[in-house]
This record gives structure tokens, sequence and C-alpha cells, in this order.
């Protein structure tokens, strides 16, 4: 039977549930369909269960230094299998808050594959969108008068190094494991590889990751990515960084082995498992796009600022058109859309000023350029750091690693970059982001009083460090 919408969401991940969510607030009569599990990649797959896992690795490494804290355990160990029903457990929570606000929202849910079928019976224009339900039952044909593509991504993986979920993993097998390795190789040191490694090797587990550029974190700043090489180093973590791994060489039999080819020589490595975290690939196989005019470019769906594609009433958001993969940039790309579509004039997304978070241990997380961005640009600098040492909070977290670092320029005194590593600097980086969005000062941050003893002290510090006037340093 045919269904009459003004809005078809293709995917329900964080990109297509909260564009839902806006557009029944609209109140656009919308539809989703979802060949999964509302939530997406997000929620099953990505930030939520790998940040349970973190917090479960982060708790047995602070208890195993309880003694620093005046704190006396008996033997501290990890019952991994608790720690993956912690993990299902919040996830299943999360995911019923999901289907909870669709309810709520008056949304249908329509759970099965969908595909964009070209002009027909239905309508002149592509965009019908054909469901074959999961359970079974015939398809079903929805008539929307604008779509939303919001189909997500999967783990890229590397000719030769196939993920056969027994000793090659992407990280979708990873958050399954049953049982913890005792060692891993990590092919990858990007924001997905080094959580993995931090969380591993906080869990105990042996961890060597190969990189192939010079340094790990490479979007990162410098700086940043300097003190993690050291801080991972300082847990034990191998890098082998400026390295190319070579699938051919692998090996699988009770574990694998693997070579790399490092600065000119050929190295061996030896683990229980591999993981392969070398980006994500966009969804755009068998959803109908050749029934379309949509352009794809590099493998991703090419949009305008408002996210619509070659066809004006068809528009695509979320991982499937690249940029920056995250949840939060999807979701507000979803809010976009559908306030365009919605004739409600929305501003352009200003992604200088999304914040990125690595949710490590110790956590990075930045917002706008780098200091080798801004230099490149012609900018002349001027950079304020502060360190956690001398930071009350810190030491009495035990955990005053790492520093924040806010980058000016000389002549505009324009913040072009905040950069942090170090405890809970994720839930810190809003402020920077505030005060980029509203085109702050360093001595406008400074002057906001920050309360003692918090580990925001730290932007305070190196917001007055920019004009060589830290207090504490
Ligand atoms: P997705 O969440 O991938 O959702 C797409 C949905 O579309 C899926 O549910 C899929 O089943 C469905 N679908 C696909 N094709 C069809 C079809 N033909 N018919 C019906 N349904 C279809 N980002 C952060 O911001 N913070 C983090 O901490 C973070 N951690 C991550 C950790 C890991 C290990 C990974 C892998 C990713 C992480 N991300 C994180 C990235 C984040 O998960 C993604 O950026 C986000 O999920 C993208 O949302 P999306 O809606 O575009 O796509």
């Amino acid at each position: 039977m045919a269904q009459e919408y003004d809005l078809v969401i293709l995917g329900g991940g964080t990109g297509g549930y909260v564009a839902a969510i806006r557009a029944s607030q609209l109140g656009l009569k919308t539809a989703i369909v979802e060949k999964g599990k509302l939530g997406g990649t997000c929620l099953h797959k990505g930030c939520i269960p790998s940040k349970a896992l973190l917090r479960s690795a982060e708790v047995y490494a602070t208890a195993k230094r309880g003694e620093e804290f005046g704190v006396l355990t008996k033997e501290v160990s990890v019952d991994f299998g608790k720690v993956q029903e912690r993990k299902n457990k919040i996830v299943e929570q999360l995911h019923k808050g999901v289907q909870h606000l669709m309810k709520q929202g008056k949304i249908d849910v329509y759970e099965g594959y969908g595909r964009i079928l070209g002009p027909s019976i239905f309508s002149p224009m592509p965009g019908t969108i054909s469901v074959e339900m999961n359970n079974g039952t015939e398809n079903e044909m929805l008539i929307p008068k604008n779509v939303i593509i919001a189909t997500g991504s999967r783990p890229r993986t590397l000719p030769g190094l196939e993920i056969d979920g027994e000793y090659v993993m992407s990280s979708d097998e990873a958050l399954n494991l049953e049982t913890l390795p005792n060692s891993i190789i990590i092919v990858g040191g990007g924001v997905i590889g080094i959580e993995w490694a931090s969380m591993l090797s906080d869990f105990g587990v042996d961890v060597t990751v190969i990189e192939y550029a010079d340094r790990i974190i490479p979007t990162e700043d410098h700086e940043i990515s300097k003190e993690m090489q050291r801080l991972m180093k300082k847990k034990g973590v191998k890098l082998v960084t400026g390295a190319k791994v070579l699938p051919e060489t692998l090996v699988k039999e009770n574990g694998v082995i693997i070579s790399a080819e490092v600065k000119g020589t050929v190295q061996e490595f030896k683990a229980d498992k591999l993981l392969v975290s070398v980006g994500r690939q966009a969804n755009i196989e068998g959803i109908g796009l050749e029934n379309t005019d949509i352009q794809v470019e590099k493998g991703f769906i090419v949009t305008n600022e408002f996210f619509q594609t070659k066809e004006s009433h068809i528009y695509a958001i979320g991982d499937v058109i690249g940029g920056l993969q995250l949840a939060h940039v999807a979701s507000h790309e979803g809010i976009v859309a559908v306030e365009h579509i919605a004739g409600k004039n929305p501003a352009p997304i200003q992604y200088h000023l999304v914040s990125r978070c690595i949710y490590s241990n110790p956590e990075v997380s930045s917002v706008g350029i780098t200091e080798e961005q801004a230099k490149e640009k012609g900018h002349k600098v001027k950079v304020g750091k502060f360190s956690f040492r001398a930071i009350g909070k810190a030491l009495v977290f035990g955990e005053s690693d790492g520093f924040v670092k806010i980058i000016a320029d000389q002549e505009t005194d324009d913040i072009l970059g905040v950069h942090m590593i170090g405890p809970h600097v994720t839930d810190m980086i809003s402020e920077a982001g505030l005060a980029m969005v509203l085109d702050a000062v360093p001595w406008e941050i400074a002057h906001t009083i920050h309360p003692h003893p918090t580990l925001s002290e730290a932007i305070g510090e190196a917001a007055l460090a920019v004009d060589g006037k830290a207090l504490h340093a």
C-alpha cells in the first residue's frame, strides 16, 4: 500500500532520527526507514558503546592506583562479561529512549531496507521509497514530498586485511569481543584507533599501533599529538609511525603476524588480534542513487550548504556526505535540512567552529584550526598554553598530564583555535566553542571568572597566557 508523507528519512541513525524529531516539531508528516536499529552507528556501534567500554577501562586503571588515593583494594581484576553487560544495558536504555521519542513525535518507523525509485506511477519525480520489510511482509511504498538520505557509513577495510571477525576485526567486531585478547595490533592511529589503543591498554592488553603518517592523531595540533604520543608510550602502548602496513604478509594462525615498512626497513609484528581502523566509507550502494541525478564525489554524496542534492527535494546528511564524520555534526545537518524543507531559512553550519573530541585516557578536544594551519594561512599567531600540573583540581583527580592551548591572531586578537589534552577536556571544549561562535578574544575568556577548584581554570589561565599574563605559571 502507498503512504504519502511530507518527509521520508532513509536511515534512523543520529542524523536521521534527530531530523525526524525536528520535522515532527515543525508539523511535517514524517517517516523513517531503518534496516537495523534506530540510533544507528553512534548508539549501537560507535560513540556510546565505545565510551562505555572506555569508562570501564578507566575505572579499572584508576582502581589499580587505589593506594595513591589512600584506598586500599585487594587484587583488582576485570570481569569482561560484566563490562559488556553494562555497555549493552546502557545502549538498550538509550535505544528505548529513541523508540519512545519516535512514538511521542508520531513519526512512522518502517523497519526495512529502503531504496529510492525513479519517476513512477506514484510520482513524476524520483524519490518514491520502496521498503523491503524486515518481517517479510509485502514491500511498502512511501510517496514523500521530500527525502533525506541519512544512510551513514561503515568501516573501511584495506585490500588483504578483510574482516574475518576472528583474527581481523573492525570496530564493529571489537565492540562485541567476548574476552580480552592478550595482545593486539591496531592499524591506524587516528581517533578511533587511539580510543581503542587507550582502552585496551588500560584493560591490560599489549597494544601496538601502526600508523602511516609520521604522528598519531595527525589531524590534531602538532603539540597535542606529541603529548598524546608521550602519554600513550607512558601507558605502554607501542607506537610505530611512518609505517606502511603490508597486507600481503598477513599470516593468521593462533594469532596474527604482519609486516610493515617502517622508514625503509621491514619490521614484523605479532599479536592475538588485529584491528583495522583506517576510516569509514559512506553507505551509498543499493539505495537507488542510479535512479536520480544525485552526484557522488570520492564516494560521498554531494550537497549544497542546506544539504540539497542535485535533486532539490532529496537531501543528504551525516556520514554519507563525508566531511566531519561525527554524531553531533550529523544531527545538526539533519536539523538544518529539515528547517530548510520547512522554509525556515536556517543558517548554514560553520564547520570550522565544530568541536572535535577523542575520548581516550587522557582525552583530547579541539575547536578551530591548529597552530600549523594558522601559520599556513598567513596568520601571525600568539599562543597561550597552560598545563594541568598547576591546576589544583587536576592534582585532586590524580590526573595532571596535559594542557590547554589557545591560538590567537597577533594583530586582530581573534581566537583561531583551542586545543586541549588532559582529564575531562571533552566536557570543557564547549566553552571555547561558544567563545569562538561569539567572536570573543582571549581577554574575554580570561575575565570570565572560572570557579575554583575546577579543571576549567586551565582555560582561563591559557587565555591569560596568550598575552604572557598567566597567574600560576
Ligand atoms: P549512522 O549512525 O551510521 O546511521 C545510518 C543508519 O542508516 C543506520 O542505522 C543504518 O542501519 C541505516 N541504513 C543504511 N542504509 C539503509 C537503507 N538502505 N535502508 C534503511 N536503513 C538504512 N562520533 C561522535 O561524534 N562522537 C564519538 O564519540 C564517536 N565515536 C565513534 C566510535 C566509533 C567506534 C565509530 C565507528 C564511530 C564513532 N563516531 C563518533 C561517529 C558517529 O557514530 C557517526 O558520525 C554517526 O553515527 C553518523 O550518523 P549518521 O546518522 O550519518 O549515520
